[in-house]
């Protein structure tokens, strides 16, 4: 618009009706969102093509907002959202939102009522939001590293068909206390405050082995509560490990060696998830991600950094931390 057509335009907003500007000015912010989320998208300059790696590209017009590319490698079109969970959804000026309801770790519900979208939206997007979260693990654990089992009801929540529980998909799912069935996860975390968590088909020292050898440090001390599992599994993976006896009334050995962070650390994640009350199986991975990433990211949190996240950009909070 030139400067002339500008000033006249704005001189016919004096002819607007209140709600009419009230439109307008949410027009306004919806046109301003989406350009601010598309800018955070962008700030990373695309290199290369993601379908064959290679670098010879050529600008292709806009899709979505979004520059599009053209490989001339392959021929094919993409932009900087393709191959990533956030690919070919709509409503991007929510995103920000979106992002900040994850924060604040909102329901379904609600997160759809402040970001004005649907229910099933709300739905779709939290697990496409959490696809890249969820794989954000902790590697390299150092030091005093404490590990421990925990356990969450097995659940079909929204699943449409329920499969005979007790021989889902042929694993023998550890049942303890109530006799309701439970899924394991070990939770692994050292004195630094670095945190991961696996889903187990079964908490045997089989499954558990290799996740320790895996995650841990050769020369950290593994502290567990000395389930025979962890036992055999530390055992076997070669570390170090040193078991408390809790129901003997031993629950710090030797002044350092003790399970109360990773315990702490159940306990937030358990208070935290009563809001859903009960979380599909197999979304479970999902949902312990969220919580490992609001953990590890704290008050440095911002709706951009889970957006990046949302996206694979892992660096940029690792950027974040540096300062
Ligand atoms: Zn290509």
């Amino acid at each position: 618009m030139n400067t002339k057509a500008y000033r006249e335009w704005l001189d016919n907003m004096g002819q607007l009706t209140r709600s009419q500007r009230k439109s307008v000015l949410n027009h306004l912010n919806t046109m301003e969102s989406q350009e601010a989320i598309i800018d955070e998208l962008e700030q990373n300059h695309v290199h290369h093509c993601p379908h064959c790696q290679s670098e010879r590209l050529g600008r292709w017009g806009r899709q979505s907002g979004l520059q599009r590319f053209r490989c001339r490698g392959c021929g094919k079109c993409f932009n900087a959202l393709t191959g990533t969970p956030l690919a070919r959804l709509r409503r991007k000026e929510c995103w920000f939102g979106y992002s900040q309801a994850l924060i604040e770790g909102l329901t379904v519900r609600k997160a759809a009522a402040r970001c004005g979208v649907a229910k099933t939206t709300s739905f779709r997007w939290r697990h496409r939001f959490l696809t890249e979260v969820a794989k954000l693990k902790a590697t390299g654990l150092t030091g005093i590293v404490e590990a421990d089992e925990t356990y969450f009801p097995l659940s079909f929540k929204g699943s449409r068909q329920l499969p005979r529980p007790a021989h889902h998909r042929g694993h023998a799912i550890h049942q303890r206390g109530t006799g309701e069935e439970q899924v394991p996860v070990l939770v692994q975390r050292d004195r630094h405050g670095a945190t991961t968590d696996f889903k187990l088909p079964a908490a045997t020292q089989n499954e558990e082995a290799p996740i320790l050898g895996q995650v841990i440090a050769s020369d950290a001390v593994l502290c567990t509560d000395g389930s025979a599992s962890l036992r055999g599994a530390a055992r076997q993976a070669g570390i170090a490990h040193r078991a408390l006896n809790l129901s003997g009334g031993i629950r710090v050995l030797a002044g350092v060696y003790h399970i109360q962070n990773v315990n702490a650390y159940d306990s937030r994640l358990k208070t935290w998830m009563i809001r859903f009350h009960g979380v599909a199986t197999k979304y479970l991975e999902n949902y312990l991600g969220w919580r490992r990433g609001l953990e590890q990211w704290g008050d440095q949190v911002t709706s951009a950094v889970v957006l990046q996240a949302a996206i694979g950009r892992y660096w940029r909070f690792q950027l974040l931390t540096q300062t």
